[in-house]
């Protein structure tokens, strides 16, 4: 809603509701005080519980709205590819530029050679998604598209296998009918993942639920939520999952009337478990010599999670961006499936604890045309075949995280096409990918790159042509967020800074200039008046005006809840129409990496690869709370807060004489980074955590001084789509 109130100086101040969604698993309130033109604070939500309160991020974003470094116009580069030196020109200029680059590759190597990536950045229904440039691509005759998600592939992977669906997530208000709560990897007092999960996971300490963390760290939701912190070694977790599924079988502990109803694959899945497949019981004892959790508490977990009900297994994405994430995924399924949770109240079928994007919404603003160039390429032999069924970032025939591959090797490597030309919007893959050097490799051998920014990113300094874009404050924008459930109206709160401009402004430019008459002949108002008028709202103007609408639905929602309740009337979109413990499409795939049941597969670059002689530590890259991803780790306020460093267990910081806040080297074959050492008994031994996000930046010998950890992770997708940014072997030293 927006008001005016009288300050008592000179002037009046506007207060603007607005929603911040930054790519960082939340959506929320800021209640943006504008005078004279100028942000000057920002508040958030202080009304009813439970408030869409925004966290130091969305607080501190006055200070990247005017951050110094703000690309203020459009820049060509003069300097090597990555060196950062560029010229100002004319939005003319640059965007003539860009569109006789795009017409002739296009001419000269087909479509397939246009690439386009977009990340969530600061995401919205009209400007921040795939729509818009999708729209303008395919209607030129299409461009590749990668397909998979960075966040939860794996997860994905895993869902679309057993459940034949992918959004399997209940409210969080459906935690307080639990009786026990296992966090699985899982940090959401850090990570948000939905504005209000920590609010009711206090709500349900509050109400006694007895609460459980498995983490290599003792995280702040640990520290603050948990009853008892249960370390595990990073890439472990599937083997932790099977021992308790061997305690609950060798007990008959499981709820044998669930799974005759409802599943399909329990008794393969007893056989591995058992060691009737293949000699080896996946005992506690087994478990413990691969997770480094004991026996005992393996044994007591599994006694405990089976016995009490409803439980809600909370099975958290970081576990699954390892090395065959999917099988943790597929495990942790299993196993609330074998203890009948799924679909009930207080339980949890174990999906990714991520937004239930299914429960709102919108029309489409910019429809997408059909893109030939997936049309014309067969899809890849590691694509899961139901994985192009119209979920997001489905299509395409390279997975992502082969792209940088891709685009070094071409067609000479077996893939579809030569690419020449990447257009990037709020998308820092020098950074965010793994393997920053090789990225960085991959972007130089390109022939033109096009970046939409607001900061001179890492990946920005690669480009050809870079073009200003303005912040979610100086655009209007929708969008849906949870939880509770909500549309919000994303006010412009001031008008774009410096020559910056909207997304689907510089769309719309280049489109008119690339001759496509059909692309767009709606203003920003009309195109969300459009896609409003495809949600749940009533009413247009008011919903513009307050800023927000609560949807009145029944709460909490529980996932597959009618699948439980009313089997007969609807089967799971799976081929049994059951939950597949086991699958016949992954027998389909044939892929012994992807068996039809979940099975523990050990890791490469584990404890016990050779590797490990060379480079012992374990390094995990968690999200931390001053960044989201790569945005916000320029912003003062928020560097203050946290300092970047790598945090290292006291035993293992002791055998290498580095003491708290001692600049150290980490490194592998891939990469070098220094960073500061946070020595503390909040990790544990054999680990070491490098939050990921901060800049990459190297020095002239190839050293990352930054401190981006994807300087060291690992390029190779897990076989079934998922980042193993968790799965990487590095060294620790003094620098
Ligand atoms: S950054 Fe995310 S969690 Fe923080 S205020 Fe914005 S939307 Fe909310």
């Amino acid at each position: 809603m927006n008001s005016r109130r009288d300050n008592g100086l000179a002037g009046a101040e506007r207060v603007v509701t607005t929603i911040c969604n930054s790519h960082c698993g939340g959506t929320c309130v800021l209640k943006v005080h504008v005078k004279g033109g100028a942000i000057t604070r920002i508040e958030t939500d202080d009304g009813e519980e439970p408030q869409l309160r925004a966290c130091l991020k969305g607080r501190a974003y006055r200070q990247r709205v005017y951050a110094p470094d703000r690309l203020k116009y459009p820049m060509r580069r003069i300097g090597a590819r990555g060196e950062g030196q560029f010229e100002r020109i004319s939005w003319d200029e640059a965007l003539d530029t860009v569109a006789g680059e795009i017409q002739r590759v296009k001419k000269t190597y087909g479509s397939s050679s246009i690439l386009y990536w977009v990340s969530a950045g600061d995401g919205g229904a009209l400007h921040g998604v795939w729509r818009r440039m999708s729209r303008l691509f395919c209607l030129m005759g299409g461009y590749t598209r990668p397909w998979g998600l960075h966040s939860y592939e794996g997860a994905i992977f895993a869902e679309l296998t057993t459940y034949g669906n992918a959004l399997v997530t209940d409210t969080r208000d459906n935690l307080l009918s639990s009786r026990l709560i296992i966090l699985w990897g899982w940090d959401p007092v850090n990570t948000i993942a939905d504005t209000n999960t920590s609010w009711y996971l206090i709500k349900a300490k509050e109400a006694g639920i007895r609460i459980i963390s498995i983490d290599p760290r003792y995280t702040d939701t640990t520290a603050t939520l948990a009853h008892e912190w249960i370390p595990i070694r990073p890439g472990t977790d599937a083997a932790m999952l099977i021992a308790m599924a061997n305690v609950i079988m060798t007990e008959n502990l499981q709820d044998q009337a669930f799974l005759d109803t409802y599943t399909v694959g329990f008794e393969a899945f007893k056989d591995y478990v058992l060691g009737v497949e293949d000699g080896i019981p996946k005992t506690t004892s087994w478990a413990e010599a691969i997770t480094g959790v004991p026996a005992a508490t393996i044994y007591r977990l599994a006694k405990e999670y089976a016995i009490t009900k409803p439980a809600a297994l909370m099975a958290g994405i970081a576990p699954g961006r390892t090395a065959y994430g999917e099988q943790y995924h597929r495990a942790a399924i299993a196993l609330s499936a074998m203890t009948g949770n799924v679909g009930i109240p207080g339980g949890s079928a174990a999906g990714k604890v991520w937004s239930i994007i299914n429960l709102l919404r919108m029309g489409s603003g910019l429809r997408i045309p059909p893109n030939a160039v997936d049309a014309e390429t067969p899809p890849p032999k590691d694509k899961l075949p139901s994985r192009s069924s119209g979920y997001v970032y489905g299509h395409g025939a390279v997975n992502v995280f082969r792209l940088t591959d891709a685009i070094l090797r071409g067609k000479s490597g077996g893939y579809p096409a030569d690419y020449k030309l990447f257009y990037l919007s709020s998308s820092n893959i020098v950074n965010q990918w793994p393997n920053s050097n090789r990225v960085a490799q991959a972007l130089k051998k390109l022939e033109f790159i096009v970046v939409e920014e607001q900061f001179m990113t890492a990946t920005a300094k690669f480009a050809d042509i870079v073009l200003p874009t303005c912040t979610f404050l100086e655009r209007n924008e929708v969008l849906t967020g949870l939880l509770p459930p909500f549309y919000g109206y994303r006010n412009k709160v001031i008008e774009p800074l410096y020559e910056s401009k909207t997304p689907l402004e510089i769309a719309d430019e280049l489109a008119a200039r690339l001759g496509l008459s059909n692309y767009n002949d709606k203003s920003e108002e009309e195109l969300l008046r459009q896609i409003v008028q495809g949600s749940d709202v009533p009413d247009y103007d008011t919903f513009k005006a307050q800023g927000i609408f609560r949807v009145p639905l029944p709460l909490p929602y529980i996932a597959l809840s009618k699948e439980i309740s009313d089997p007969a009337n609807n089967p799971l979109p799976t081929p049994s129409g059951k939950i597949e413990i086991y699958s016949q499409q992954l027998v389909d795939m044939e892929n012994p990496k992807l068996p039809p049941i979940p099975k523990y597969i050990e890791t490469w670059e584990s404890v016990n690869d050779p590797l490990a002689s060379k480079y012992p530590l374990q390094l995990i890259t968690t999200h931390c709370k001053r960044r989201a991803h790569s945005q916000f780790d320029n912003i003062p306020w928020l560097r203050e807060v946290e300092p970047h460093a790598i945090k290292i267990n006291t035993s293992d910081a002791q055998d290498r004489g580095i003491t708290d806040g001692a600049i150290v080297r980490v490194f592998n074959d891939r990469g070098r980074v220094i960073v500061p050492a946070r020595v503390t008994e909040r990790i544990m031994p054999g680990v070491v955590d490098l939050p990921q996000g901060a800049w990459y930046n190297p020095d002239e010998n190839g050293v990352d001084r930054g401190g981006c950890c994807n300087t060291l992770s690992k390029d190779e997708p897990s076989p079934g789509g998922a980042l193993p940014s968790n799965t990487i072997l590095v060294q620790v030293e003094k620098a």
